[in-house]
């Protein structure tokens, strides 16, 4: 039996005394007042025995997180259809890059850099009923959490000076590639990366991508080969250009957010989620995926 607590503590003790931290997220100002001294990390395992250290019970923004969840609401909704729209190619280039985007004629390279994410959120503007309402509900059902919520704060922030989202929706459009208004897109695109949520409520939300997309609550949301592509997905294309590194170091399929999350998960045997401000210079959090090497190396065990 692996003893995941006494890993965990041992990571949480040397991330909490490591000097360098990284550098916190400023281009959305809101996010620059956070505490960059903060650590958490929590696993739950295939049979939902929970492990925590540090400030796991800690709410942060989950910015692109979230668009693991759009993905999936949008699977869930219109199925095989969302990749006429977007392809699966890693891109190789930062989340926000846009020379690709006019490259390849408004097809993003795939649903986790931000121009992908905006063509999913787009297919959600067209398809729910009150999209920001009935998004929070999915990630609250996921979850089975209900105190789930937007940060208005953050998402206000993020609207002032999102140009670079901006100008890809702008481009997206011009392409064909985004139905609804670009304002009213990127409104539901901010919201959706200003939610909330802790280490310990994002393990429960991707338990499903451990557990062949049956949630904590043993509702199916997703077909299993649902829930293997967006694990592919997570693996080749949730680290921005350094998902090659992350597979490296790691070896687990997951998702980063400039708030400094990471979600990873190892299929049929745990999902974990660490939490650290400050990024390295890719935009992952520098400690978060130290802890994670830390402790695919202390349990060897990955998916290679
Ligand atoms: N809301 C952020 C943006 O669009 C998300 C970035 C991220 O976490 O990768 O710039």
């Amino acid at each position: 039996m692996i003893d995941y607590q006494n890993i965990l503590d041992t990571i949480a003790l040397s991330c909490s005394s490591a000097t360098a931290k990284g550098k916190i997220a400023n281009y959305i100002p809101e996010l620059s007042k956070v505490d960059s001294s903060k650590f958490g990390i929590h696993l739950v395992d295939s049979t939902m025995n929970n492990f925590s250290a540090g400030d796991a019970d800690e709410l942060f923004s989950i910015q692109s997180i979230s668009k693991v969840f759009s993905l999936t609401h949008a699977m869930s909704l219109i199925g095989e259809d969302v990749w006429k729209r977007v392809d699966v190619e890693p891109s190789g280039d930062p989340f926000n890059h846009l020379s690709l985007l006019e490259f390849e004629n408004g097809i993003p390279r795939n649903p986790l850099i931000n121009a992908g994410a905006i063509v999913i959120a787009d297919i959600l503007v067209s398809n729910l009923k009150n999209p920001k309402a009935d998004f929070l509900n999915f990630v609250r059902l996921l979850s089975n959490d209900n105190s789930i919520n937007y940060n208005g704060d953050v998402a206000k922030s993020e609207k002032e000076t999102g140009f670079r989202n901006f100008a890809a929706a702008n481009l997206l459009k011009s392409y064909g590639n985004l139905k609804n208004d670009v304002e009213v897109v990127l409104d539901f695109y901010f919201h959706q990366c200003s939610i909330e949520m802790s280490c310990v409520q994002l393990t429960k939300a991707f338990y499903i991508f451990m557990n062949k997309g049956v949630c904590q609550r043993g509702k199916t949301h997703l077909t299993i080969r649902q829930e293997k592509r967006i694990n592919a997905l997570m693996l080749t294309c949730g680290f921005y250009d350094e998902a090659g590194e992350f597979a490296f170091e790691v070896g687990l399929p997951g998702k980063s957010g400039v708030g400094g999350g990471i979600v990873a998960l190892l299929p049929g045997k745990y999902c974990v989620a660490t939490w650290s401000p400050g990024l390295n210079p890719k935009g992952n959090s520098k400690l978060g995926m130290e802890a994670l090497e830390k402790l695919t190396t202390a349990t060897q065990q990955s998916i290679f």
